[in-house]
């Protein structure tokens, strides 16, 4: 098979470092908010890649972190601490809100047919890992303390900038909020390793270091974490393009200082989801998630199969009309396969063929539009017969993930345009809605009693309606 590799700019033959094993890694969400429909693209996008390699035959290890501590608003290590800026916004804990928004995601993804990574780890539960891993790039001469906190110096390293091809100096990407230079750092694209100070707001949770009570960076959660489950030596690393830099740039030189080889072969982004603001992102405060969606009379699958349609290497824009269209063609197919007969011969070697040109369509870096021809092309195909066309939906749906042969089946609503934007300052009441919704399916009526209550002290009143509970301010 074939896959674009950001590091070489290329698209190359994929062999991995073990025959027949893969070890892939997925930077995991930052758990302060839901996950916008973005970010959901790229998730949808990296389980394509999970499931082909699972269905082209590889045994895969595929790897997760949860951001739960040190990632700022800007990546450029400075700004406010994304958690606890979610922490302030819902009056909770930071570990309040990284359970609830953990789970919220998780739901998500179940919705979307998402497969659970292997392994999945949240960044608190792996610090003595940090500080064992920061320790050592001290000691071999990559790190260094100045005004309390650690840096890694990245003029000790050779091609620093080899991932993204550019000076790093002309660099904006993922850089959200006005930077200030930090005094601190020897060179300006060091980075903080393990923090005792912030010019910021102070971190709620904290841990003893060698170094001072402090915590993490992000970068340096991830290369610890896929370390400690894929070895010194990982196959795929996963992320949306805006990780590309900081994010993934500083991982590589570290991880690389710290193995002392080359740590990762192939490195696989997403392009972003663009609405017509531009690309949708969490810190703007303006995002569609996918419970909005589902509001609309979208079916979340409908929304696997519009980024399905599209390569992942290419900006995909949302529009409710384009999304429609995509509602509707999903409810055409699964009306197609269940008007399918079940009885009589499945022929095998056609089965079979399919499944060999399907892996030539998707084995082309990932290429699930090809994919979805070779569908096409199949219902349409005279020659074979209703049951064969059954179980070529079904083997190609390893991948797919839509639900072919099972899916529910409705007919298709345009979406309602209106009201799509929620506004920041209005998230927190949607997470009190559904934590309320929550409490209220566990039969925890007391916790939901207690959010409308809150909710009234505040000023807002729910209205539980059949389309769900709304609110007025
Ligand atoms: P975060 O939760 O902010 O750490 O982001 C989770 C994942 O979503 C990362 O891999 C990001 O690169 C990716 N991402 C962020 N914004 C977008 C977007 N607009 N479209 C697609 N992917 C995105
Ligand atoms: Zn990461």
């Amino acid at each position: 098979m074939k896959l674009y590799n950001t590091l070489s700019r290329q698209i190359e033959e994929f062999v991995p470092n073990e025959q027949g094993k893969v070890k892939m890694y997925t930077c995991g969400p930052t758990v302060y908010h839901f996950a916008h429909i973005g970010n959901l693209r790229t998730y949808i996008m990296e389980d394509a890649l999970d499931r082909f390699l699972r269905y082209y035959g590889y045994e895969v290890l595929r790897v997760m972190n949860i951001t739960d501590v040190g990632h700022l608003t800007s990546d450029a290590d400075t700004g406010e601490d994304k958690m606890l800026k979610g922490a302030k916004r819902e009056q909770k804990t930071v570990m309040e809100i990284a359970e609830f928004y953990k789970n919220a995601f998780f739901a998500d993804c179940k919705k979307l047919n998402i497969r659970t990574p292997d392994v999945v780890e949240p960044a608190t539960g792996c610090i003595d890992s940090f500080i064992a891993t920061i320790e050592s790039l001290i000691e071999k001469g990559y790190a260094y303390i100045a005004g309390g906190n650690v840096y890694f110096d990245t003029s000790k390293v050779k091609d620093y900038n080899a991932l993204t091809g550019h000076n790093s100096d002309d660099l904006k990407i993922g850089v959200r909020d006005d930077v200030s230079e930090d005094e601190n750092k020897r060179n300006k694209s060091d980075f903080v390793l393990w923090f005792t100070k912030s010019k910021f707001d102070s971190q709620e949770l904290k841990w003893d270091s060698p170094w001072g009570v402090g915590y993490p960076g992000w970068h340096i959660e991830c290369s610890c974490i896929s370390m400690k489950h894929c070895g010194e030596y990982l196959d795929i690393h996963c992320g949306g393009v805006d990780n590309i830099f900081p994010h993934h740039t500083n991982e590589i030189a570290q991880s690389e200082a710290y193995v002392g080889h080359k740590w990762c072969n192939y490195w696989f982004h997403v392009q972003h989801l663009n609405d017509e603001r531009g690309k949708m992102s969490k810190s703007s405060g303006e995002f569609l998630t996918l419970s909005l969606l589902e509001s609309k009379n979208v079916n979340p699958l409908a929304y696997r199969l519009f980024c399905l349609q599209s390569h992942y290497r290419k900006p995909l824009v949302f529009s409710w009309e384009t999304l429609g269209n995509a509602e509707a063609a999903y409810q055409k197919l699964l009306k197609r396969i269940t008007n399918l007969k079940t009885e009589g011969e499945v022929d095998e070697s056609a089965v079979a063929a399919y499944r060999q040109k399907f892996i030539d369509a998707v084995g082309n870096d990932i290429n699930t539009a090809q994919g979805l021809t070779v569908l096409y092309d199949m219902l349409k195909d005279k020659a074979i017969s209703d049951a064969t066309k059954r179980a070529v939906a079904a083997d190609l749906d390893k991948v797919l993930a839509l639900d072919l042969l099972s899916g529910k089946k409705e007919e298709p609503k345009a979406p309602a345009a209106e009201e799509i934007v929620i506004p920041e300052e209005d998230m927190w009441i949607v997470a009190l809605i559904e934590e309320r919704k929550a409490a209220k399916k566990a039969k925890d009526f007391a916790r939901a009693d207690a959010i409308r209550n809150d909710l009234a002290a505040k000023g807002i009143t729910l209205i539980d309606t059949p389309q769900g509970t709304k609110y007025t301010k």
